[in-house]
């Protein structure tokens, strides 16, 4: 694994009279043990705590360090002309050069996250969009033409069927489910397929089975936006899929205070992101690396919580009479119940539904409950609701809106990890003023 592969690094870079010896810095952490090397492959509880943060630890510090620079001094001359002959920035580093190239706290991050999503390595980025954006530029040329699944995240959407028009790229899209219309739609100048899984706002869930077969017997490669299902419920790469993208800001990260994604996946496609970004320029801020390191090690944790709230409030309003229908791929309803249980470890905590009545009395209840906030985004410890129709559709006509599902009555909820019971009656309060 190329990134968690990195090693101890040179802590002291420059300016000291003295200069240390390689690798034998005193700031170095005399405690070696490494977690990751029991008895038994580790966890993904136990990934989220310990992976990615073995290459130094200044200070025998046990957190990784924010390393706040934007650049990087050479000890003398002779230094430099050997970093540049033998350590370029793509490849796994000893040390850094430029801000833009890269950061020690980053890459802490970037090796967790590759550990999780079991994927030879990882890149972070400023934001899920970032991720998105920069793959799909990397990945696409003048000609070429691509497959994305509906019903994904708008903005995604938005980039792929007019931003990149512009660049001579063109985007067929195809309706979730349908694998009959997903490999009839691959022409000559296709090169990839897009998809989210679980779907945004209908949790749609992708037969990656299915999806890795028809893409490699058209020699496509396979992109997964995994956001809404965190690898603690799946891991796309293990299915054969090429690279999974993950808004960070939304379960990973987990505290609704920061914005970035991540691209994971082989170490050759991920060194060609990587150099691109230090071009196109979508890096991390070091603090923001250190948040994304905090969130994750309780991952584990939240997405337990996240699940087991998910299903028993989707159970709930599913059967609440004053609920039209539910969106949740852990009910039997769902109309990717069976895949979803084949492929995913549980269904994380985003459901969707239809309030009986009309879009001011679904604003009632929404108005009504104490617990969620009303807000867009998703995956958050706290828990937060809104009305598709107003806030991601709110300037699409409403006939378009329709088309796509988005009634007035449409509600996004997105379970944080408050107590269950407590949310439980708080809608039960909240679906009583309907
Ligand atoms: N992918 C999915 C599935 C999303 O829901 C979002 C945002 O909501 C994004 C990507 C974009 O992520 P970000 O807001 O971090 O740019």
């Amino acid at each position: 694994m190329a990134a968690s592969s990195a090693t101890q690094v040179q802590t002291s870079g420059s300016a000291g009279p003295e200069p240390r010896s390689e690798g034998t810095s005193d700031l170095a952490d005399s405690n070696d043990k490494d977690p990751q090397a029991g008895a038994r492959a580790p966890s993904r509880l136990t990934q989220a705590v310990h992976a990615g943060e073995e290459r130094f630890r200044s200070h025998n510090s046990l957190t990784v360090p924010i390393v706040q620079t934007s650049t990087y001094t050479f000890q003398d001359t002779a230094h430099l002309v050997e970093y540049m002959e033998e350590h370029m920035f793509w490849e796994v580093p000893e040390r850094e050069e430029y801000g833009r190239y890269g950061n020690p706290t980053v890459r802490a991050a970037e090796a967790k996250l590759a550990a999780l999503d079991a994927a030879e390595d990882a890149l972070v980025l400023s934001s899920g969009m970032a991720a998105i954006t920069t793959t799909l530029f990397i990945l696409l040329s003048q000609g070429d033409h691509f497959i994305i699944t509906e019903d994904s995240y708008r903005r995604t959407r938005g980039f792929c069927n007019t931003f990149l028009t512009r660049f001579g790229v063109t985007c067929t899209t195809v309706a979730p489910g349908d694998y009959n219309a997903l490999e009839a739609a691959v022409q000559p100048n296709t090169k990839l397929i897009f998809s989210e899984s679980p779907t945004n706002p209908f949790l749609r869930c992708l037969d990656y089975v299915r999806l890795v077969e028809i893409a490699r017997c058209h020699g496509l490669r396979t992109i997964i936006d995994t956001t809404f299902a965190t690898p603690c419920n799946v891991r796309p790469l293990e299915y054969g899929a090429d690279l999974v993208i993950h808004s960070l800001t939304k379960y990973l990260a987990g505290h609704n205070d920061l914005l970035a994604g991540c691209v994971t996946g082989g170490f050759e496609i991920t060194t060609a992101l990587r150099q691109s970004q230090s071009v196109l320029g979508a890096v991390l801020d070091p603090h923001c690396a250190y948040l994304i390191l905090r969130g994750l090690k309780t991952l584990g944790l939240r997405m337990r919580q996240h699940n087991e709230s998910g299903l028993r409030i989707a159970r709930f309003l599913e059967n609440h009479p004053k609920i039209r229908r539910v969106w949740y791929p852990g009910l039997e309803s769902h109309p990717d119940h069976a895949v979803a249980v084949r492929t995913m470890t549980g269904f994380g905590g985003v459901i969707s539904f239809e309030v009986e009545g009309d879009g001011p009395a679904t604003g009632h209840f929404i108005d009504a409950c104490r617990i969620p906030r009303i807000g867009p985004s998703l995956g958050g410890v706290e828990s937060l609701i809104e009305q598709p129709a107003l806030v991601s559709y709110y300037d699409t006509d409403p006939e378009a809106r329709l088309n796509l599902g988005i009634s007035d009555e449409l509600v996004r909820l997105s379970v944080g990890i408050e107590d269950t019971d407590d949310l439980l009656a708080d809608f039960e309060q909240a679906l009583e003023k309907v």
